[in-house]
């Protein structure tokens, strides 16, 4: 065994033998933050903190995630857009960047402009739970349950411009009913007081919900994807429980903010490029029910297209369901 004194030695030498390649390397020099604009724990946190880890790896550098969580995710995007654009302040945001454009009239920083995309992430599916002692079998039950409690039942969403929220705005508009919105900062907490049964119903992606369907401690009335999952193969589509048209998965993309140089940009692609090849990444997604997106995808300027495409997409529904933020 090496004694510690001697390990510092060797470790001090080891430091001067790399000095010179890290000397020529201008960035990054110092660790880079990963803003995640929901609660740590949560859905969004955990693809974030398994991209950051890999990315830091490849970076060279530390990658800290911050959890800037609160109001649908829009703080954190605040945050981002209006950092340095140096390359040490990045967001790693989901769906929510193409719906909060149209669900928020007023917002102190340009939720369209404010950004130079790095890549898309990933796609994952939701799943439609409810507390373990709900009474309801099967989503038609549920349905039946909802339509006949309305406001006294509790659904659980991460905010106006979250996944929840929107999965939430879909499935009450498909029901022409409403329950009562509890709104959390990320969906973590939300799953907390699901598990607790002070909150009656929640739509989350399945990197939050799969251990606790697999557990038993929800119940597991759909998924939101035309498949099925196959971490979760016994949980039917939405289609299959009867309520076609029912289709909503939450994409995740990493952000820069808006004037960041092109040189940055493109390091940091690279990196992302690496994570999402990463077999560690690969294996802890597939038993959270997702996939890294195929590495052709993971292009800012596909992420751009991808970004406005899906704005344009959400913009009638939402206009159509009309449920705006101030
Ligand atoms: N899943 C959450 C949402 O509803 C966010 C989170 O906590 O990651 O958007």
């Amino acid at each position: 065994m090496v004694p510690i004194g001697k390990r510092a030695l060797l470790g001090a030498a080891a430091a001067v033998l790399a000095a010179p390649a890290r000397a020529q390397r201008s960035y990054p020099t110092r660790p880079v933050t990963m803003v995640v604009p929901f609660a740590a724990g949560g859905p969004t946190d955990t693809v974030a903190r398994l991209v950051a880890q890999a990315m830091g790896a490849e970076l060279g550098q530390t990658i800290v995630v911050e959890n800037v969580a609160g109001a649908g995710g829009t703080l954190g995007a605040q945050r981002v857009a209006r950092a340095r654009p140096d390359g040490y302040t990045i967001l790693l945001h989901h769906i929510g960047m193409a719906t909060i454009p149209t669900l928020y009239r007023r917002l102190a920083y340009d939720p369209i402009n404010g950004f130079e995309p790095l890549g898309l992430v990933t796609e994952v599916p939701m799943t439609l739970i409810a507390r373990r002692d709900f009474p309801a079998a099967n989503l038609e039950e549920m349905v039946q349950v909802i339509r006949r409690e309305g406001t006294k039942l509790n659904y659980a969403n991460a905010g106006i411009g979250a996944a929840s929220h929107l999965c939430g705005l879909l499935f009450m508009k498909s029901m022409d009913t409403a329950m009562t919105t509890v709104p959390y900062r990320g969906t973590a907490p939300a799953m907390n007081d699901l598990l607790a049964g002070t909150v009656d119903v929640l739509c989350d992606q399945t990197t939050n919900t799969t251990e606790q369907i697999r557990a038993g401690t929800v119940k597991a009335y759909a998924v939101t994807t035309r498949e099925r999952v196959a971490s979760l193969p016994e949980v039917p589509t939405a289609a299959e429980a009867g309520l076609p048209n029912f289709e909503v998965s939450v994409w995740h993309g990493l952000y820069a903010p808006k004037g960041t140089p092109q040189p940055i940009v493109a390091q940091l692609n690279r990196a992302l490029v690496a994570a999402l090849q990463d077999q560690n990444v690969a294996r802890r997604f597939a038993d959270l029910g997702t996939a890294p997106v195929p590495v052709a995808r993971a292009t800012p300027e596909i992420h751009r297209q991808f970004w406005q495409d899906d704005i344009a997409k959400w913009r009638p529904l939402i206009q159509a369901a009309g449920q705006f933020a101030d």
